[in-house]
């Protein structure tokens, strides 16, 4: 009888042990950008781009009537993510980046794990100039360098997914897939937590200046996101925010830093 007692018991604590080694093993220590705050994340670059790339082709495949590929809309998106991209690269040299507007009446944009980018149509009339997009671009792919999805999965602690991803390896096996999915959402609708909100807007805001726009551009431009978004389901950037007004205040403290960083970029690109 205390064999029989004693087994499932063995069998948790090896079962604990084994996946406390792998999570571990896996589990890799770095820096944030810009803000030098120190996480853990799970997933390789490479794995981050595995999740993200999928996520980007289905949407692209959903949305093909609604691709954008001409017209100043399009090379506005286009001009502006090429510096905004450059910049994070800096940071995160093996993602490979890429931008796609979608014709939708939607304020909204985000940035998958990897790189890939997604802009709506609707986000333009508020973004109203290259600084404002880049604000924008600069909030979404900060999301990204600081591998805040990746981060989650490490937060959440699940041993399961843990387990998944060092036995995958590199890449996943189709079913690890599903389930890393499934844990995170569709990428595209992810939810991320009020710090990394907030983290996202304070690298952002560097980016945007090392890009060459005028940081101060992003402090106008989400007010406007704010009158706009009154009653309104907030988009990705206005979601689980302290508040509206502490947003534009901490973006205001940050502006120093911003502006040590801030080169006006040659005429002709900013509106
Ligand atoms: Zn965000």
């Amino acid at each position: 009888m205390a064999f029989l007692v004693g087994r499932p018991l063995i069998a948790i604590a090896i079962a604990a042990v084994v996946v406390g080694v792998l999570v571990l093993v896996q589990t890799h220590r770095q820096k944030t950008p810009v803000t030098h705050r120190v996480q853990h994340v799970a997933l390789s670059d490479e794995q981050q781009m595995q999740l993200g790339d999928r996520d980007y082709a289905q949407t692209l495949r959903e949305n093909k009537a609604n691709i954008v590929s001409t017209g100043p809309g399009y090379a506005e998106v286009q001009r502006v993510a090429k510096r905004i991209e450059a910049v994070a690269a800096r940071d995160k040299p093996n993602f490979v980046w890429k931008v796609t507007l979608i014709r939708k009446n939607v304020a909204n944009a985000y940035c998958l794990p990897g790189g890939k980018i997604v802009v709506y149509t609707g986000i333009l009339p508020l973004t109203q100039n290259d600084a404002g997009l880049a604000t924008v671009l600069g909030h979404e792919v900060s999301h990204a360098t600081a591998e805040h999805s990746a981060e989650k999965i490490e937060r959440a602690h699940l041993t399961e997914i843990a387990a998944a991803i060092v036995a995958g390896g590199v890449a996943f096996t189709p079913q690890q897939y599903i389930r890393v999915m499934a844990l995170l959402g569709a990428g595209s609708s992810l939810k991320f937590s009020r710090s990394q909100e907030s983290e996202a807007d304070h690298i952002g805001l560097i980016y945007m200046a090392r890009a060459g726009y005028d940081p101060h551009q992003a402090v106008l431009f989400w007010k406007r996101m704010l009158r706009a978004s009154k009653g309104q389901e907030p988009p990705e950037f206005l979601s689980d925010h302290p508040s509206d007004a502490h947003r534009v205040q901490r973006i205001q403290d940050w502006l120093p830093e911003a502006e040590r960083e801030y080169k006006p970029a040659p005429a002709t690109t900013q509106s």
